[in-house]
């Protein structure tokens, strides 16, 4: 839950998450469409659905204990290298190296290490650098990588780095060299990219059409009205909506909303279908909707909806 989201908007989920769902085990039998909605509004949605492959295979293979091996953690679904090695030594104090943007900051800086960290020889010469120090005689693996990401959250800032009070300064290589900006090397990124998307409010004797996303694609298994890509420029977003029909009066609702380097725009109409071609998808009552796990742009649209019906 804490990956790429802040610890106050997670304290709330994770409550309710241990109320539903307090043991492993009931984790790992729990029906996705139940663990999709505790997630809802969390993003990142293939996290959950990793956590619960790795909570079946610690109920089958570790009798519902969490594994303290690195190798046994690093196996569970979606752990990768950092995150077997936050868990080897902050929980269990294990010489394993963790390198997350913070670290990767602070140690460029006191090493000099140049070129940008994606690149694979910079970032292999990092995890060696973190394994190194890790390793050292006499060091307690989880205090110096906790004390290695709080230097980068809190001393050694990506601007304006708190230097007078680094407790490292007299060994940096960047401060030495007054270069501090200058690591790390920036990493290119690609330019966002703008998208424009039309959803269709469909309701038929009082149930709204809805989608289920495909396994395999981006926030699989959750909800939606159905939805259609159009381009930007389009003036005239009926022609673009067949099979369905546009109401007139143009959108009932917009939103903007970033998915990595998407910046997506949603225009929510009403809409209906011509009788002899019944598009697909799966009529619910609102009541039923208010219990499925949607993505968020479109329970923000579901939300408007309830509030124009009330
Ligand atoms: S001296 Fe400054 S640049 Fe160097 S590690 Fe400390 S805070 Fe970072």
């Amino acid at each position: 839950m804490l990956q790429q989201t802040q610890v106050k908007t997670v304290i709330p989920y994770f409550q309710r998450w241990m109320r539903t769902l307090p043991t492993v085990q009931a984790f790992a039998r729990a029906p996705l469409p139940k663990i999709l909605k505790l997630w809802e509004g969390l993003g990142y949605y293939h996290r959950v659905r990793h956590a619960q492959s790795a909570a079946r295979q610690i109920v089958r293979r570790h009798a519902g204990r969490f594994p303290s091996a690195f190798d046994d953690v690093l196996a569970l679904p979606g752990v990768g290298p950092y995150t077997a090695g936050a868990i080897c030594s902050i929980a269990f104090n294990q010489p394993a190296p963790i390198l997350d943007r913070n670290g990767i900051r602070v140690l460029s800086r006191l090493f000099g290490i140049a070129g940008n960290p994606r690149r694979k020889s910079v970032n292999t010469k990092l995890w060696n650098l973190a394994r190194a120090l890790v390793c050292a005689p006499g060091v307690e693996p989880s205090q110096l990588n906790q004390a290695l990401m709080e230097m980068g959250a809190l001393i050694c800032l990506p601007r304006r780095p708190k230097c007078a009070l680094c407790p490292v300064r007299r060994h940096c290589f960047a401060r030495q060299q007054n270069r501090v900006a200058a690591f790390p090397a920036p990493a290119r990124r690609s330019p966002p990219r703008q998208r424009r998307f039309i959803a269709l409010i469909v309701r038929r004797r009082g149930r709204f059409l809805l989608r289920r996303r495909p396994m395999g694609v981006v926030n699989a298994g959750l909800w939606e009205f159905p939805n259609i890509e159009i381009p930007l420029q389009t003036r005239n977003p009926a022609a673009k909506a067949a099979p369905f029909s546009l109401a007139p009066g143009g959108p009932f609702f917009r939103l903007r909303h970033t998915i990595t380097r998407h910046r997506i725009l949603l225009e929510a109409f009403r809409a209906g279908f011509s009788a002899d071609s019944p598009p697909p998808g799966a009529w619910k009552t609102i009541a039923q909707a208010g219990q499925l796990p949607f993505t968020s742009a479109h329970r923000k649209v579901f939300d408007a909806v309830c509030r124009s019906d009330s």
